[in-house]
């Protein structure tokens, strides 16, 4: 999206939210990629007060439930409202993928008071198209998607529901996924939903439990699994997965 932006108006102004070690540290050398395929420097804004999800997770003592997650307030939101201009155009990367598309739709919806554009939406410009015009031009994608991750999140993000998610982190990072087991044991927060069943009441409602629960030979694929990018709007947004 920046690229195409740049192509249009060379004088935008290129910015990352930089979560430090929550991501994967080649999603932070894909960011140094762009900055040289730009040839312009990109902006990196960060919280001041925490250097990573972990540091919100144990202040807030708390991950994600109804409310959201605090991590995205923390990190990305607080440091962009400390950087952002009222006069300025926000250009976001949402695609034109139903969901994501959906995504920029409740973006404008609860942030009225931004001046916000979609570019790639606007073109017709689909995720998988991103992926094939950087491969073009000779810019490695971050490594997780390589590894079938839906996005370039944060590793073990306590947005995401879905045991198929959480059981390619067991496999991947263990480290990462031992870390937020013991985080959600201590909250009492079962991200995970492993089925579905039908209550008392004859609704059908979520069976969750927690990360480590998940059986040792659940399947890791992720096709068909949609828990978004980190935008702006984590602490609203439903968990899909
Ligand atoms: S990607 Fe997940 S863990 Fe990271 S800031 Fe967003 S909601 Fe939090």
């Amino acid at each position: 999206m920046a690229h195409l932006v740049l192509l249009n108006d060379p004088g935008a102004q290129p910015v990352h939210c930089d979560l430090g070690d929550s991501v994967h540290e080649d999603s932070r050398r894909f960011i140094d990629d762009l900055e040289k395929w730009f040839g312009k420097d990109i902006i990196r804004i960060r919280s001041e007060e925490y250097a990573n999800v972990d540091e919100v997770f144990e202040h807030k003592k708390y991950l994600s439930g109804m409310l959201g997650a605090p991590c995205t307030g923390a990190m990305k939101v607080v440091p962009r409202m400390n950087f952002q201009l009222p006069s300025d155009i926000h250009f976001w990367g949402y695609t034109s993928d139903k969901l994501d598309a959906k995504r920029f739709d409740r973006m404008v919806a609860n942030h009225a008071n931004l001046h916000q554009r979609a570019p790639l939406i606007e073109m017709g410009i689909k995720k998988r198209d991103t992926h094939e015009i950087l491969k073009k031009n000779g810019i490695r994608r971050p490594f997780v998607y390589e590894i079938g991750m839906p996005n370039g999140n944060c590793l073990g993000c306590v947005k995401a529901s879905s045991p198929n998610y959480w059981s390619l982190i067991r496999k991947w990072f263990p480290e990462v996924f031992k870390r937020r087991s013991e985080q959600c044991r201590r909250f009492g927060a079962r991200l995970v939903i492993i089925g579905r069943e039908k209550g008392p009441d004859g609704k059908t409602r979520n069976i969750r439990c927690f990360p480590d629960e998940i059986p040792g030979d659940w399947p890791t694929t992720m096709k068909g699994v949609n828990f978004g990018g980190c935008g702006f709007l984590c602490e609203m947004q439903e968990m899909i997965g």
